[in-house]
């Protein structure tokens, strides 16, 4: 946690892009009819092992975002489209070949591109695997249909992953109007209501412990069990990420270098 208290400036000093419209704007260039543009197929450490597919392009401009910053400025260039059933055939091999039962879509937005991931998904059907959702949430938060699409899937859980704990550091995070925290919310909202399981997870390494328990009282009014599922994500150390930070000049509280996340993290 940092100490001092830069989310106090007045929410009239910021001033920042759209990010519905930065989101639906790639989604031009990165889905064409039901496909969608990846870079990377891989097995990750995460959850305890997970097949992910990363795919490209996200409406949000995170700081500390540890997507490089050749995939994350060059949408057009980098990656190749697929069509959803290789997406899942490519996932499913990984699975099957180190014997897990989870998959996901990271990289960049999962949500950009509607068409495309609800079809994923209808893939996924009665394989037997869970299928973690990593989303910023803002497409969700901004259209309550995409929640009620998404419950048709028991498969399928959504972390959404807050940037920052209020309008400011949303803002200061992310460079988008402040009110895209609002979606952030919005969206666990539309999925609880569409009964779809879901948790947040909070970037916490540039909030105060002020900031953190007033967004612990917002989230209890969306609904109690979100408060007991918070997930802590705290900031990792790529080399690209630290360019980045020092390129914003943005201070962090605590951090992991790549090797030593904390293991309830993992
Ligand atoms: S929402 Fe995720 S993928 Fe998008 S910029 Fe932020 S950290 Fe990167």
């Amino acid at each position: 946690m940092r100490k001092d208290k830069y989310h106090a400036y007045p929410l009239s000093f910021f001033v920042g892009y759209d990010p519905v419209k930065t989101h639906l704007m790639l989604e031009k260039q990165v889905s064409r009819d039901y496909e969608r543009k990846y870079y990377r197929f891989r097995i990750d450490r995460w959850y305890g092992g997970i097949a992910t597919a990363d795919c490209v392009g996200c409406g949000l401009f995170c700081k500390f975002c540890w997507v490089s910053d050749k995939v994350r400025r060059n949408p057009v260039k980098v990656g190749s489209f697929y069509k959803p059933e290789d997406v899942v055939v490519r996932l499913l091999n990984l699975a099957k070949d180190r014997g897990i039962n989870q998959v996901r879509i990271s990289g960049g937005e999962p949500t950009i591109g509607r068409g495309h991931l609800l079809r994923v998904l209808d893939h996924f059907a009665g394989k037997g695997m869970l299928f973690i959702l990593e989303t910023n949430g803002i497409l969700i938060g901004h259209d309550e249909s995409y929640a009620a699409q998404l419950s048709s899937y028991d498969f399928l859980h959504v972390r959404v992953s807050l940037k920052g704990c209020n309008e400011g550091e949303f803002h200061m995070l992310t460079g988008a109007n402040p009110d895209g925290f609002k979606l952030q919310l919005n969206a666990l909202k539309n999925l609880l209501k569409a009964g779809v399981s879901c948790h947040p997870s909070i970037m916490t390494s540039f909030s105060t412990e002020e900031s953190l328990r007033e967004l612990t009282i917002r989230l209890a009014k969306i609904c109690e069990k979100l408060v007991e599922e918070v997930e802590v994500e705290e900031l990792i150390l790529y080399p690209h990420v630290i360019e980045r930070l020092k390129r914003h000049g943005l201070k962090y509280g605590v951090a992991h270098t790549p090797d030593k996340v904390p293991p309830d993290q993992i």
